[in-house]
């Protein structure tokens, strides 16, 4: 049998027994003979035999108490009625999943884009030590100081423009945000400018577009009137203090950080609601990092809580793997070694990976969270899901490389390109995309249907190797280590109870 278990019984620190059922995607709280019995039925003992075996004084379950026979035969009956209706079944990895990704909604997804980025310029006035486009990594196109060609992305505009107005675009969010993306992106201002100025002009009714930039600040002092003017949403990347900004360094490799600090203090004085409202950091967590003086620095300079994101573990060249390594440190790790982090974790929340993933569980398996309208009037009938956790091409963003490559989104590797635009034709044949991932599908559903994670995967194909038959994946989970996750959730919502209603009211999960 290799169809996954479905009731997994598990223990929070304060000795309360649940069970989730993945099949009803629901974490019950269970009566300590409930959970023996899952516990036995998860061992494959044949529970009628067990039952007729048991002396008519019954059980002792240890830090529960003593239950008589009677106790016993009346959950095991409630522990068959609720299997027969749908509870602690197997879970079918074939009827869950589709391995066949219909090129329709591709099309579809492209229609529905939401985002557009550009990667302006492969250039960069920083040399930082993890760079995604530097010496750790070898899944990216050699960077050549190149800039985005005006015409061809003018050329992907017009085609998405046809898209957006296609009957095809369904979406209710008429929000569409124009992203620029580097290198720095600021070094190829002209071309900044004047793709605002063909957006602006582009027909599309009932649309807005809003602007996005990443950036590391060194030419704020230069732009910041002309993204104030255009309410740029704009992300500064910036790892907390001196010491922890440390491996963000010029050319000449001296600390950028005394510059970065000017840029964003002239920006906070001369435009401050602006800087309130529309300015975020992103910080990079290594082994010069520390979660509470990252904490601490923002909110004392800035009044704000960062987003803080690990190295990528993707694309690294083989050859720097123990350097890579020494430099990557753990978010999870170093909140462990903050002394009361409550008020710390209250207020950077859903900043905190830890938060992100209890809101997915939430999600998951309290039965009672929608992700819009029609799911509260949903049916039965699951919407059709693919193994892992890769979007749909093109349903969260579309990328355009410097070398007029097509990309799903900035963060894969360049040699993933689905297409290519000149500056006269966009050149994206969505049937090999299809083929591709469903190859990939095949490929990975050998290791997803005996993976305890599956139904909860945020994992990305296009982070994995996927050349061999028999890819491999680092977040691969057994039934024992799902267990543990499940109580560390259930144990942290059993503490703080504020916590869950925070998520609930909070946090929408895409
Ligand atoms: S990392 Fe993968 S799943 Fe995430 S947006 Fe990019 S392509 Fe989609
Ligand atoms: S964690 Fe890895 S093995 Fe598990 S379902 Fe996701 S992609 Fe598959």
């Amino acid at each position: 049998m290799n169809a996954l278990y479905s009731g997994i019984p598990f223990m929070t620190e304060k000795g309360n027994r649940y069970v989730c059922a993945r099949d009803r995607r629901q974490a019950l709280l269970c009566h300590p003979l409930l959970y023996h019995i899952l516990t036995l039925a998860e061992q494959g003992v044949d529970l009628d035999a067990w039952l007729n075996r048991l002396p008519d004084r019954g059980i002792t379950i240890e830090k529960a108490g003593t239950f008589t026979k009677k106790d016993v035969e009346y959950y095991y009956r409630k522990y068959l009625f609720l299997r027969e209706h749908g509870y602690f079944g197997r879970v079918d990895f074939d009827r869950e999943f589709c391995l066949d990704l219909d090129p329709d909604r591709i099309h579809s997804a492209l229609a529905n884009t939401k985002q557009v980025i550009f990667e302006v310029t492969d250039a960069c006035n920083l040399r930082c030590a993890y760079c995604g486009y530097g010496k750790f990594y070898k899944d990216y196109d050699k960077r050549e100081n190149k800039k985005l060609d005006l015409r061809v992305a003018k050329c992907l505009l017009e085609f998405l423009e046809k898209q957006w107005n296609s009957d095809a675009n369904v979406s209710i969010d008429n929000r569409i945000a124009i992203g620029f993306y580097g290198g720095e992106p600021l070094l190829n201002f002209s071309f900044i400018r004047d793709i605002i100025d063909h957006v602006e002009h582009l027909n599309i009714p009932n649309h807005r577009f809003v602007y996005t930039m990443t950036t590391n600040a060194l030419l704020l002092d230069k732009y910041m009137d002309f993204l104030y003017d255009h309410q740029f949403e704009l992300l500064i990347s910036l790892d907390g203090n001196r010491r922890n900004n440390s491996y963000r360094v010029l050319p000449d490799g001296s600390e950028a950080y005394d510059l970065i600090m000017k840029n964003v203090f002239a920006l906070k004085k001369r435009y401050p609601d602006y800087f309130r409202e529309k300015v975020n950091f992103n910080a990079v967590f290594h082994n010069r990092s520390s979660l509470f003086d990252i904490y601490q620095f923002f909110k004392k300079k800035f009044d704000k809580t960062p987003m803080i994101f690990e190295l990528n573990t993707a694309g690294i060249d083989p050859s720097r793997l123990g350097e890579f390594w020494n430099t990557f440190a753990s978010i999870q790790e170093d909140l462990q070694k903050v002394n009361n982090p409550q008020p710390m974790i209250e207020d950077m929340f859903v900043d905190l990976p830890g938060i992100g993933s209890l809101s997915k569980f939430i999600h998951q398996y309290t039965d009672c969270s929608f992700s819009d309208y029609n799911d509260v009037m949903a049916t039965e009938d699951e919407p059709v899901r693919f193994p892992t956790g890769t979007c749909i091409p093109f349903s969260r963003k579309i990328f355009l490389t410097v070398n007029n490559k097509i990309l799903p989104c900035e963060k894969v590797g360049q040699q993933h390109a689905m297409g290519y635009v000149t500056p006269e034709k966009v050149k994206i044949d969505i049937d090999p995309i299809a083929a591709i991932y469903n190859g990939y599908y095949r490929k990975i559903s050998k290791l997803c249907r005996h993976c305890y994670l599956a139904d909860d995967c945020g994992k990305c194909m296009l982070h994995l190797d996927m050349a061999g038959d028999a890819p491999e994946c680092d977040h691969f989970t057994t039934i024992d280590e799902r267990r543990i996750r499940f109580s560390a959730h259930l144990s942290y919502l059993e503490d703080h109870p504020r916590t869950y209603s925070r998520i609930i009211k909070e946090v929408a999960y895409d």
